[in-house]
């Protein structure tokens, strides 16, 4: 793999090792933005759940990495994104907005996409670093943040579209909401957006932002599959899941959602 070059990646062995696991229901493609850059604290995690679990309902997952600089991926599905430092994200804020038009498009036609932290951010209006610089954002969400001398870190439990979902915060950031912007959930446990007015993340059509790392989908299965449905029925006309045993992730998300609520 050069540098630069979007590729379609080889899939990890423990998703490769479903291979006798029929995948008759048709191809699902799975772009994640930017892994090198964005994709820290397990992000990476999201896109080999979504791969494993479209084996498991029957698809055949393509995962492609999209790199600054590299041409856009010849198909996608669902789009993923994750957190990455302030230099992260520095770096690119120029490919991204090279791309600015057609991610736009793709939202406003309602191709799911899960942007975490770093990469939610970029997705607002824009990000206002603690010493002053301002990256720009897509404003596919309408959301401004600013960088903080003090962190929000910690385990959150939301309330949700999806259902009650899970998972870890760690940012500087402070996100505002515009107005009329819906939040992606409401904070039972942690800080959210800003630690102040109850709100996490943000959700316009199937764009969903959120500072919940972990990673969020292996513990939340409901989430992962609802964005899957989406992805499915675009690529695929239908979705016709599986019956998934999720014992291990729904005892994982009870164990935190008692251990923070106490209920
Ligand atoms: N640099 C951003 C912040 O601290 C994003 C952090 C992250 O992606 N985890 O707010």
């Amino acid at each position: 793999m050069s540098k630069g070059q979007g590729v379609a990646q080889a899939l990890p062995a423990d998703v490769a090792a479903l291979a006798d696991v029929p995948a008759d229901k048709g191809e699902v493609h799975v772009v994640h933005l930017y892994p090198r850059e964005m994709s820290i604290y397990g992000d990476l995690g999201n896109t080999r759940c979504l791969a494993a679990r479209l084996r498991w309902h029957g698809y055949r997952p393509v995962v492609h990495d999209h790199h600054p600089g590299a041409a856009w991926p010849e198909r996608a599905d669902i789009l993923l994104g994750g957190g990455g430092q302030d230099s992260g994200q520095a770096r690119v804020t120029d490919d991204l907005a090279r791309h600015a038009d057609r991610l736009r498009e793709l939202a406003a036609d309602g191709l799911p996409m899960l942007m975490i932290c770093g990469m939610y951010q970029l997705f607002g209006e824009a990000f206002i670093t603690v010493e002053g610089q301002r990256l720009p954002g897509l404003g596919i969400l309408d959301v401004t943040t600013r960088g903080n001398a003090t962190r929000m870190i910690g385990p959150v439990v939301l309330d949700t579209d999806f259902g009650s979902v899970v998972g870890y915060e760690n940012h500087s950031g402070s996100t505002v909401l515009g107005a009329g912007q819906q939040p992606f959930g409401r904070v039972r446990h942690g800080q959210g957006n800003n630690g102040t007015d109850g709100h996490e993340g943000a959700r316009t059509g199937n764009v969903v932002g959120s500072y919940l790392h972990g990673p969020v989908l292996p513990a939340n299965p409901a989430l992962a599959d609802g964005l899957l449905e989406i992805a499915a029925r675009r690529a695929t006309g239908g979705w016709d899941p599986a019956e998934v045993d999720d014992t291990v992730a729904e005892r994982a998300h009870a164990a935190q959602v008692r251990r923070l609520l106490g209920s």
